[in-house]
């Protein structure tokens, strides 16, 4: 059966069952707790693996080489449905959970991260509009994704700022019915093939103004004039993913695609990750699934002192801490997921699921290249990808330091 039969036959049957799409799969067991996968989530799982495994896996070295944007790969995940689950179902989405979001996004990086965050950072950048925008809005700017391979990018870092988002300096200054943007995004993802942007300006131009009233978020079209996004940057790994600065300059920005409000853009930056840091620590557990299996793979396979390497306890043991280190960030996500798919604002757990399998995924991938020895070193085999792809799970979305900043301010406040 095609893939997109397969979409079909699940709309079909959620339709005619009319069971909400969001809808946690765990249904409580004597023990409490169910850690089984649910029908919907099983299938989604495997589309994605199927997916991964004919489409990506076969390409994502060739893209990572030349620094190609996967073009073909992103149509093709549209077409069948993995490219938007989770817009909302007032404009014909899926409006699936993050639950099941998250499953696909592990199963999409086991096979590239750098493609996978191309499909992610369009979650991003649509997500801002998603929680505050409007029905105008949403209709006009997440409508066209859903019959349009098109991408959105969320431009909130900037040269000079990234972790400490009260500095940022691009501002908008209302002048009629219009805003006239000016500034500099930087490290913006998606930055030079998006239709459109979601950009973080400061409105309030006093210092004093708390973050909370002083930006405001706005929506943004590629093809208005004083929008340029700069050169693809080259960075150590994902490097199918596009990476640019943006400049906007005199761009007249209509008060319609003020999202919200005035004044409560840093609200919606900020509660926008509690909804993607998910999906983004899935796709970091994806990577550490991917070493595990090449490390195990590799480690049956080459033999010293006349024994498979696997054969050597420091080996084994180096498996079974990659191991217990997936295992525990899986259910890390798992959990933040489902806080996030009951409507609870959840920074606590979406930041350790993402610090956590941030680590793992490092961890594992620095040890796969350990299991390969002097082959993990080098471009022929897969594991150095891995390595490079690794990094920036500790950087993007909030560096690993930001998630304990998050995670031990909760702690204290609840200490108080
Ligand atoms: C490939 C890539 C893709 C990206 N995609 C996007 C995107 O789509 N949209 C977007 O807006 N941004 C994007 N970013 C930007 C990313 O989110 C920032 O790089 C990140 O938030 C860190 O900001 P910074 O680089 O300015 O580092 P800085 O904020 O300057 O931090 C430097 C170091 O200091 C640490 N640090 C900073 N403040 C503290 C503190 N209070 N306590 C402890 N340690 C601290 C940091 O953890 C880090 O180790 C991307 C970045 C990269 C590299």
């Amino acid at each position: 059966m095609s893939f997109s039969k397969q979409i079909f036959n699940y709309w079909l049957k959620r339709n005619s069952l009319k069971v909400p799409f969001r809808k946690y799969s765990s249904s409580s067991t004597k023990s409490g707790i169910c850690f089984t996968l649910s029908e919907t989530s099983k299938e989604f799982q495997e589309l994605a693996r199927k997916f991964t495994k004919e489409e990506i896996i076969p390409k994502a070295a060739e893209y990572d080489k030349t620094g190609e944007y996967p073009w073909d790969i992103i149509k093709k995940a549209h077409e069948i449905g993995l490219l938007n689950c989770h817009l909302p179902a007032e404009i014909g989405g899926m409006d699936l959970s993050i639950f099941d979001g998250s499953i696909i996004c592990e199963e999409l990086a086991y096979g590239c991260s750098g493609i996978e965050t191309a499909i992610e950072a369009n979650s991003l950048g649509q997500t801002p509009v998603i929680i505050a925008g409007n029905k105008e809005q949403k209709k006009k700017y997440l409508g066209r994704h859903i019959d349009e391979a098109i991408l959105a990018a969320y431009c909130v870092t900037e040269p000079g700022t990234g972790s400490d988002v009260n500095s940022v300096k691009t501002k908008a200054v209302k002048k009629g019915d219009e805003y006239i943007l000016n500034g500099q995004k930087m490290w913006i993802t998606n930055g030079g093939v998006a239709s459109w942007y979601f950009v973080l300006a400061r409105t309030d131009p006093d210092p004093k103004t708390p973050a909370g009233k002083a930006f405001t978020g706005f929506i943004v079209d590629r093809n208005w004039t004083g929008v340029t996004p700069g050169r693809k940057e080259i960075n150590m790994g994902q490097r199918a993913s596009d990476t640019r600065g943006i400049t906007f300059e005199d761009v007249r920005v209509p008060k319609e695609n003020v999202l919200g409000a005035e004044g409560v853009g840093f609200k919606i930056a900020m509660a926008t990750f509690d909804r993607t840091r998910t999906p983004v620590a899935a796709g970091a557990v994806g990577v550490a699934q991917r070493c595990l299996d090449e490390a195990k793979k590799y480690a049956l396979e080459r033999k010293t002192f006349g024994v498979p390497i696997a054969k050597h306890q420091a080996i084994a043991f180096i498996l079974a801490d990659m191991a217990i280190g997936i295992e525990s960030a899986r259910l890390a996500y798992y959990k933040a997921a489902y806080e996030a798919d009951q409507g609870e604002n959840n920074p606590y757990y979406a930041s350790i699921a993402k610090a956590l399998a941030s680590d793992v995924a490092n961890k594992c991938a620095s040890d796969a290249v350990q299991v390969f020895g002097g082959n993990g070193y080098n471009t022929e085999y897969p594991v150095e990808k891995l390595m490079r792809d690794a990094k920036i799970y500790q950087i993007y979305e909030g560096t690993s330091q930001i998630q304990r900043l998050i995670i031990s301010r909760a702690i204290l406040e609840k200490m108080k």
